[in-house]
């Protein structure tokens, strides 16, 4: 399991900071070399065929374009000797993304990826090179405390040209606290131009060594501190429908709601101007620009939304401590939710292998939050409270004809899912009381007579084009924060 730590990096003094922006400058210059040889012999080799050379021939190529020791051996006296290799394979990883999108892309049966994805690109902005830097994990130095610091190394001649000893290292200040300790990974140093700083992110933990969160006083994750004492081993379960787009529960007991039918109305009003579109063409014409430009609004709206979801979950379930989460198998995910009519609109619209894909790239690789893959059969008609099956299930409503408990469906389904999937020992669900029972929106209760939950139990939110919130929450909840202007988040947001 591993996390990523951010926190600011500034010099002690003007010398060092020319030190640090050449050295990131170099360090840029390494990286664009390494893909334009790269990037050459990628269209060297796809340019010179006669036929589509296959992905695993466009991959021989790049990756032997090239070696880490040439780069080494070039740039080891501006960047030390270790630098230069770890850009190389920073490079290296972008690429191995692309052939993996551009398979998918390639492959008829796999929907998950419809954009040509291109090479990977240049680290510019503009003209200017990204200042940007990968430093390897036994490299450098990080002391916390007080004053916190970390050590860089440098290559002999910046050494040299900026005055430091031949067996020193580049302090520099570390602003902030980093929220996560344990076996240091590498550690990435960019520059931003705009604001003139330097950010660091040094990702920490693996497999064997998962990192601790620090406790802090200054923390700006409270909900963290209030978590982290039930200690490791936090599992969620997130059930994923067509309504409700995930629904989450955690073996501690939290829950979050991913509303997704306002999403998906205007996903289906695009659907609608494209098939309107399209019985307007002429014979033999299956497609036009506007009908090509629909489509790609259409799309971009849905993973545009989706990525903030992963995102979003990523983040609250890092705050609850959760290293584990529970996905349904994509087969039974469309079994169990979707009739044979609606399925392939649902389908499209959902794109479950591209929100695998995402939740497995950002929770795996950002947050360190393993993805496990387990059928949930049957785990939508059942109660949640005392696990009958004797339920009637009206919409978002789960109704248990034996204990009587009212509750949301699909995070009724999610907490099924979790009891089965997860160890017992793990787990810390309330067994009484409003388990499963999600902040009532407006929208819900015009929808039929048995929707008007009135408790505030479980955060619902909704995509709003920019994040997602819990629309009613700030007049609901809290009667001081009704101010919903730009800029100013709901308090529904910090959930
Ligand atoms: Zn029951």
């Amino acid at each position: 399991m591993r996390r990523t730590n951010t926190f600011e990096l500034r010099a002690f003094s003007q010398r060092e900071r020319c030190l640090l922006l050449e050295l990131l400058d170099a360090s840029a210059a390494c990286y664009n070399e390494v893909n334009y040889e790269r990037r050459q012999a990628f269209f060297d080799v796809r340019e010179n065929a006669e036929q589509r050379v296959p992905v695993s021939e466009l991959r021989t190529a790049v990756e032997g374009a090239t070696t880490q020791e040439k780069y080494r051996q070039r740039y080891k006296q501006v960047l030390s000797s270790s630098t230069p290799q770890q850009l190389v394979q920073k490079n290296w990883s972008t690429w191995k993304s692309f052939f993996k999108l551009l398979s998918k892309y390639r492959d008829p049966e796999n929907e998950t990826v419809t954009d040509k994805p291109s090479p990977p690109g240049y680290w510019k902005d503009g003209e200017q090179r990204v200042l940007h830097t990968v430093i390897r994990n036994d490299q450098y130095t990080l002391e916390l405390g007080d004053r916190s610091r970390v050590e860089i190394p440098v290559g002999m001649e910046l050494k040299e040209a900026y005055g430091l000893g031949h067996h020193e290292r580049l302090r520099l200040e570390v602003r902030g606290k980093p929220h996560w300790t344990g076996k240091q990974g590498r550690l990435e140093i960019v520059y931003d131009r705009d604001a003139e700083s330097f950010t660091a992110h040094q990702s920490v933990g693996d497999e064997k060594h998962p990192p601790h969160c620090r406790q802090s006083t200054t923390s700006s994750f409270p909900t963290t501190l209030a978590t982290s004492s039930r200690g490791e081993g936090t599992v969620a379960a997130v059930d994923i429908g067509a309504n409700n787009l995930a629904a989450v529960t955690t073996s501690t007991g939290q829950q979050l709601l991913f509303h997704g039918r306002p999403l998906f109305e205007r996903f289906h009003e695009y659907t609608r101007r494209i098939a309107h579109q399209q019985s307007e063409l002429p014979e033999e014409q299956w497609s036009s620009p506007r009908i090509r430009e629909l489509y790609r609004r259409r799309d971009a709206q849905r993973d545009h939304a989706q990525d903030a979801l992963v995102r979003h979950l990523g983040e609250w379930l890092a705050n609850h401590d959760v290293d584990e989460l529970i996905v349904g198998k994509l087969g039974d995910v469309c079994a169990s939710h979707w009739s044979a009519t609606v399925n392939e609109k649902t389908h499209l619209f959902w794109a479950h292998g591209r929100f695998r894909r995402r939740l497995d790239e950002v929770l795996g690789d950002e947050y360190g939050i393993t993805v496990r893959e387990e059928s949930e059969a049957g785990t939508s008609s059942k109660c949640p409270t005392c696990e009958s099956t004797e339920v009637h299930r009206n919409g978002d409503l789960l109704h248990c004809l034996d204990c009587g408990t009212e509750s949301h469906s699909d995070l009724a389904a999610s907490v099924n899912f979790l009891r089965e999937q997860a160890d017992e020992q793990h787990l810390n669900l309330p067994t009484q009381g409003p388990m499963a029972r999600p902040v009532a929106s407006r929208e819900n209760t015009t929808e039929d007579g048995h929707h008007d939950y009135d408790q505030t139990v479980v955060p619902r939110l909704e995509w709003d084009d920019h994040g997602w919130r819990q629309p009613d929450h700030s007049t609901k909840e809290d009667p001081t924060n009704q101010s919903t202007t730009p800029g100013n988040l709901p308090s529904g947001s910090q959930v």
